[in-house]
């Protein structure tokens, strides 16, 4: 079957057809779509979709294609990632009326720890009410038998499915076009086609290569390898040794660009990110005394109780979107590092208002579905900047010490502005656009009090700067 649309020429993909078949076709009633995927993306693009159209009185048939069932623990169940929602992405779906049910969030988290060679201390949420939420994706990891919790992925599909989204418990294996019109096959042997198709496999899958060697314009996104490991400590270890923050480190590792511990119910999630990521790595960082301080003593660092290697997104994907086609989250334009799951809202609901209000045709998401995938792509070269000069910054101790110093100050005065802690904290939440972060930077006070810092821990005689903060 794909070999058919393999063979086709561009020119061909879009023939001169019916009315139905034209590239200026807009959805209309009994309209058919099909979304390949069920994680954050897919989901939300069939929830918004639905919602938008049952206020237009428009009734749209919407098929989900998803195989793995999210209510199992571990990695049957599970799209492998470090599971914080940011404090923006809960406050924008609570606006949307989607609340996060308690037995979803497994912690609320409040504040961050920065752990340095040269000390440790504690960044409190920068507007109290704000919380982050720490989810699983599945229903906790392998051999998780604590069934209270539910997953953040399974939470999401049903919201689709209660809106009218149709879920089919199968993959999609190939596709192809039929008289203009997408159309997909999937492991079962179904064939059917659609009226538009939407693309939101991430970047784990095999799949994108189905529509990598098409004559489409769709190049894959940039990835990198991570690396994720649970440790089961009980809830009253988590709390004890953890607390309600999130542990992030700037070690002076080699090869190692950023960590975080993660509480959730009853386990640690470690996350990793680095060039080539390795056991050795893994090790080197595992058995980093910043990192051993964190855990129990009786902690042993080969029993996690599950672990895994994803691919993250780290560059925009090309051309996400084609004559009635659209990539969404991971597989198109995500957030660098942060919030891919912030961005997998983002692109869904600009597609879904695309699709719904403007058209399927290649021109009518160029116009109103790219600008928002550009602006992420456009904020994200600023993030590699910023990530880069933090890189450089992290090689220096009399650097890491001066920004130890400043937030340690700041975080003892209350009702004073944080500029440091607001800067560092968006950087590891993801909460505020690079952008903003960027210029923050630049701000006048912000400069002087960094150089007066660093010109504190030049001082010979002052003392030494070793900030240790008890969680
Ligand atoms: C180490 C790491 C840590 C991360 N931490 C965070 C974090 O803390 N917070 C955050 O916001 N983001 C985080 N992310 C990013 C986040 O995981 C992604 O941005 C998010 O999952 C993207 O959602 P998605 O729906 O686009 O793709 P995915 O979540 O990958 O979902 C794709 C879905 O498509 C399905 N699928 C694939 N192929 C087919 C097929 N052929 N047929 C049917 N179904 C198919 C899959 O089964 C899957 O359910 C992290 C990523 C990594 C690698």
């Amino acid at each position: 079957m794909s070999s058919d649309f393999k063979n086709i020429k561009s020119s061909d993909t879009h023939p001169p057809l019916s009315d139905e078949n034209t590239s200026h076709f807009k959805l209309n009633e009994n309209s058919r779509i099909a979304v390949i995927g069920g994680g954050p993306s897919g989901s939300f693009f069939a929830y918004f979709l639905l919602n938008m159209a049952e206020r237009v009185g428009l009734d749209l048939h919407v098929d989900v294609f998803e195989s793995r069932d999210f209510d199992n623990p571990g990695p049957a169940g599970c799209n492998m990632c470090g599971g914080i929602i940011s404090e923006t992405l809960v406050q924008t779906l609570a606006t949307e009326g989607i609340e996060l049910p308690p037995n979803i969030v497994q912690r609320g988290v409040d504040s961050y720890f920065l752990h340095m060679d040269v000390g440790s201390v504690k960044i409190e949420t920068p507007l109290q009410e704000m919380r982050i939420a720490a989810v699983y994706r599945a229903r906790g990891p392998k051999g998780n038998t604590d069934l209270e919790w539910g997953s953040f992925d399974g939470y999401l599909l049903k919201l689709a499915r209660y809106k009218g989204a149709n879920l089919i418990d199968d993959r999609v294996v190939d596709v192809a076009w039929s008289n203009g019109r997408p159309e997909i096959k999937t492991r079962g042997g179904v064939v059917r086609s659609y009226d538009l198709l939407v693309v939101a496999v991430g970047v784990n899958s095999p799949t994108l290569k189905l529509f990598q060697d098409l004559d489409m314009g769709y190049k894959p996104p940039g990835t990198t390898k991570t690396y994720i490991c649970e440790y089961y400590l009980g809830h009253d270890g988590v709390g004890s040794n953890l607390g309600s923050s999130m542990h992030t480190f700037l070690l002076k590792i080699p090869r190692l660009e950023f960590a975080a511990i993660i509480p959730k119910g009853s386990y640690a999630t470690v996350c990793m990110l680095g060039y080539k990521i390795d056991k050795e790595l893994v090790q080197s960082f595992l058995n980093d005394p910043a990192v051993k301080k964190i855990f129990p003593p009786d902690w042993d660092s080969d029993k996690g109780a599950c672990q895994c290697s994803p691919r993250m997104n780290i560059s925009p994907a090309k051309k996400p979107y084609a004559e009635r086609m659209v990539f969404l989250g991971d597989c198109g334009v995500s957030r660098l590092y942060k919030d891919g799951i912030g961005a997998a809202y983002r692109t869904a609901k600009a597609a879904a208002r695309t699709a719904l209000f403007e058209g399927v045709s290649e021109e009518d998401f160029e116009d109103h579905f790219w600008p928002t995938c550009k602006s992420l792509k456009n904020d994200n070269a600023i993030g590699k900047l910023i990530f880069l000069i933090i890189g450089q910054l992290q090689k220096i101790s009399l650097t890491r010490r001066a920004i130890l110093r400043m937030v340690s100050k700041e975080q003892k005065k209350e009702g004073k502005k944080r500029r440091m802690s607001a800067v560092l904290w968006d950087m590891f939440t993801g909460s505020a656009p690079y952008k903003e972060v960027f210029f923050r930077t630049l701000h006048p006070l912000f400069l002087t009090s960094f150089l007066w810092s660093f010109a504190v821990e030049i001082w010979p005689f002052k003392k030494r700067t070793t900030i240790q903060e008890e969680s």
